[in-house]
């Protein structure tokens, strides 16, 4: 049984969670859908990109050497020999004296080594025989023109595993010859509701019910996370009914969460029922809201964490220990929210001994700086609050009071990890 009261650091919470992290297997998804994901395996080009020397510009493609004495009071004018396009090949060589009219994209031609763009040449005809081009200037050799291989070589790793996958990277795949990209899969987070209290969504709650939220924020939690969440049956207040439903989430979800019945009170039995198929780690941690935090691991394989019942704590709760998990499984390097250093503007009568992570809303001002501005009402028990906020206003534990105009972190939970 475990018996631990210790009240343990976020920072030590996570150690021991992140310990824990395996990142689920790779599957190959078109690559639209990667966007945002992780790309799990180093890819490889299969072709040189650009395959051909290419121009840049609309212009005239033609040997350097014929115009470089070129000068407006002494033009150099050249026989125009073909037009071409992207998507089409000059299959002659350009000779001295002559040009190819050419557009964005279109390959070099053999013999020239420059492309004079369009705005700087006058010219006769329309592409029939006797078009001539009139240059006024000198164009050095390479002018305009646009390397083969450039972006990369064929064989040559274009994006490296552990990557986040950008517009731009979907864009590389497919010009690399990828249809599909590796990523690790979305990890299953079964999510379970604890309480004799709840009812569902479509219920009216009778005399001593509430209907059950914390299912469906979780829920929407995860999805932000990149997880795939699973929304298991309510469970009344009852300790074996609880440790089945536990051990059935966790035998079919990669991690599963519950909500409510974590802390000491005469029908929380979270911990215990953890306790009784797996091993705890940890019960409390030294946060406010959500001092209540079961982590175990059940079966010797699945995470899972017992998160405080009251609405904005499990909420909380799963946005500081579930959430850098959840992104660790699916290969992200950077699980912590950016910080932003702001004012605050107000302050709190009450001290906590817990760190508190207070909801709020922090906000660029004019001059640059950051206020940041604390909900009117911090009870755990409100969603209202946290869905006003775009942060979680630090201060830190051990008496410290939150007083107008103290310099505080707020952690950006309206940015992604990594966001500088
Ligand atoms: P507990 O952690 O079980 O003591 O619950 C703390 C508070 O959160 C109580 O007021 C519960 O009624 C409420 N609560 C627990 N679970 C949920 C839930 N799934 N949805 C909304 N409120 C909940
Ligand atoms: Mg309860």
């Amino acid at each position: 049984m475990f018996d631990s009261e210790v009240m343990i650091s976020i920072e030590d919470a996570l150690d021991l969670i992140l310990a824990q992290a395996q990142t689920t297997e790779i599957e190959e998804v078109a690559i639209v859908e990667s966007l945002g994901r992780v790309v799990a395996r180093d890819l490889i080009s299969d072709i040189d990109i650009a395959p051909f020397d290419n121009t840049s510009m609309d212009g005239f493609a033609l040997r350097s050497a014929d115009i470089a004495i070129a000068t407006p009071e002494a033009p150099v004018t050249l026989d125009v020999v073909a037009h071409i396009g992207a998507g089409y090949v000059y299959a002659d060589t350009v000779l001295p004296g002559t040009a190819v009219r050419i557009m964005t994209g279109a390959p070099i031609p053999a013999g020239s080594d420059t492309v004079v763009k369009i705005e700087k040449v006058t010219w006769t005809g329309d592409g029939g025989t006797g078009e001539k081009a009139t240059f006024i200037g000198p164009s050095s050799v390479g002018e305009n023109i646009r390397p083969h291989g450039e972006e990369c070589l064929a064989g040559e790793v274009v994006m490296q595993a552990g990557e986040i996958i950008t517009s731009s990277g979907v864009g590389l795949m497919a010009s690399t010859g990828h249809r599909c990209a590796p990523v690790h899969r979305h990890p299953r987070v079964g999510i379970i509701s604890l309480g004799t209290e709840l009812v569902d969504v479509d219920t009216t709650p009778g005399p001593g019910q509430i209907r059950n939220s914390n299912c469906f924020s979780l829920a929407a939690e995860a999805a932000l996370a990149g997880a795939e969440p699973v929304i298991f049956p309510t469970v009344a207040d009852d300790f074996s009914a609880i440790a089945s439903a536990l051990e059935r989430a966790c035998s079919q979800c990669d991690v599963v969460v519950s909500s409510g019945g974590a802390s000491g009170g005469d029908f929380d039995y979270i911990t215990q029922a953890a306790d009784s198929v797996g091993e705890v780690f940890f019960k409390y941690v030294n946060m406010k809201p959500g001092k209540s935090q079961t982590f175990a691991i059940i079966n010797g394989l699945t995470p899972f964490f017992g998160l405080a019942g009251n609405p904005a704590a499990a909420t909380v709760g799963f946005e500081v220990l579930v959430r850098p998990l959840l992104r660790k499984m699916q290969g992200y390097s950077e699980l912590k929210r950016p910080v932003t250093r702001a004012i605050l503007s107000g302050g709190m009568k009450k001290v906590e001994m817990r760190r508190s992570l207070l909801r709020g809303r922090v906000e660029r001002q004019p001059d640059g700086t950051y206020k940041a501005k604390l909900a009117k009402n911090q009870s755990s028990a409100l969603l209202g609050a946290l869905h006003h906020a775009n942060c979680l206003v630090v201060i830190p534990e051990g008496g410290v009071q939150a007083v107008d105009g103290m310099e505080v972190d707020c952690l950006r939970f309206d940015m992604e990890e990594g966001t500088v």
